[in-house]
């Protein structure tokens, strides 16, 4: 198996597709998940990430009147869905290692079963509050920032493991990703300083960098320039979503923190259902993925959120 950082290499500058996949809701069917990654096979990923999911504190009401508080995770199963993609499709898992909800301790036994299951890649995130909370709290000896992440990280790709010393320890092989944001952290305060701590999240080791979505490629080519102003110069793959309901026009600016461009929403605006939204959807991420293969970009790497069919249309128009 080939690290993110090999298959873009060996690539040789052409543009490589690869998606995101979200664990189903705890107690659904794996298979669900596998059919809609199956037809995507036709393009030959190289590699699939798969989300994690901390947990959530949700109040439930009880028969007698109370309420109980209760902490679960509704999307569990990240390792083994990179485990049955390994195994079913021969295409390398990236799972998503978060600060959310970990402490280090915990944090270096996720990554050993990693390494153990032959496993080298790895996307390295904060993650978001806990819901419902609104403010992320690192767990009590957990990281505050994905950067602390990736040191920890880096450190065990050179055989140091916490608490043991820096003596003889098996060193793991990770290729580390990190994410990033066209259009800026929702909590950093301006662009200077997003970008300081995106530098920092590269010199603590990370390999390459997958942005958030963006609808307006200018963004991305902006940010990609001001990274290289910056002396960022590992690859920058975007991210893409193709919308696919009306409501997505509010709901996607709201949850990403993104600008829709005027001419993409006058297009949704006159879509007299989901359908034909979808299939504007469809059309306008067409045109982003043309211009940003022609710019050179390392990669597309397509969100699926749960569906697959509009992105085999898009990929077949592309690859
Ligand atoms: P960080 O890089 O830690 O940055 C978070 C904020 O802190 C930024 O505003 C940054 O500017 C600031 N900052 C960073 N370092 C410092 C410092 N040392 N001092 C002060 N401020 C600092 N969430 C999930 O829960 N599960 C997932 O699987 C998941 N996958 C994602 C995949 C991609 C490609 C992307 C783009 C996002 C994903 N997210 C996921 C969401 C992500 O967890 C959130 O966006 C989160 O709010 C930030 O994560 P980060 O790793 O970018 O954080």
């Amino acid at each position: 198996m080939a690290k993110v950082s090999d298959h873009i290499r060996q690539a040789n500058g052409k543009t490589i597709f690869s998606i995101e996949v979200i664990p189903p809701i705890k107690g659904d069917n794996l298979k669900n998940l596998l059919d809609n990654i199956e037809p995507l096979m036709e393009f030959k990923p190289p590699f699939i990430d798969v989300t994690y999911h901390r947990e959530e504190y949700i109040e439930r009401p009880e028969p007698d009147g109370t309420i109980k508080k209760i902490i679960t995770r509704k999307r569990p199963g990240t390792v083994g869905i990179c485990s049955a993609i390994l195994h079913k499709f021969g295409v390398d898992p990236v799972p998503h290692v978060l600060c959310g909800g970990f402490t280090k301790e915990e944090t270096e036994d996720f990554l050993i079963d990693l390494h153990y299951l032959g496993i080298d890649n790895v996307l390295v995130l904060r993650g978001d509050p806990a819901k419902p909370f609104s403010t992320f709290k690192p767990k009590a000896n957990g990281y505050s920032y994905a950067s602390e992440l990736v040191a920890q990280v880096t450190n065990m790709n050179r055989g140091i493991y916490l608490h043991e010393g820096e003596n003889a320890m098996a060193p793991s092989n990770f290729c580390i990703g990190v994410a990033a944001y066209p259009e800026k952290h929702f909590e950093a305060i301006d662009h200077d300083t997003d970008f300081k701590y995106l530098k920092l999240k590269v010199e603590n080791g990370a390999d390459y960098i997958v942005t958030q979505m963006f609808f307006d490629n200018r963004k991305y080519f902006d940010f990609v320039k001001r990274c290289r102003q910056e002396g960022i110069t590992v690859p920058i793959i975007p991210g893409l979503k193709p919308l696919s309901t009306r409501k997505q026009l509010q709901v996607l600016p709201r949850l990403f923190h993104l600008e829709m461009p005027p001419d993409f929403v006058k297009a949704v605006e006159v879509c007299e259902n989901d359908t034909q939204a979808r299939q504007v959807g469809i059309e306008w991420c067409v045109q982003q993925c043309r211009e940003l293969t022609q710019a050179g970009a390392p990669g597309l790497h397509f969100y699926t959120m749960g569906k697959s069919d509009n992105i085999v249309k898009i990929a077949r128009e592309i690859f």
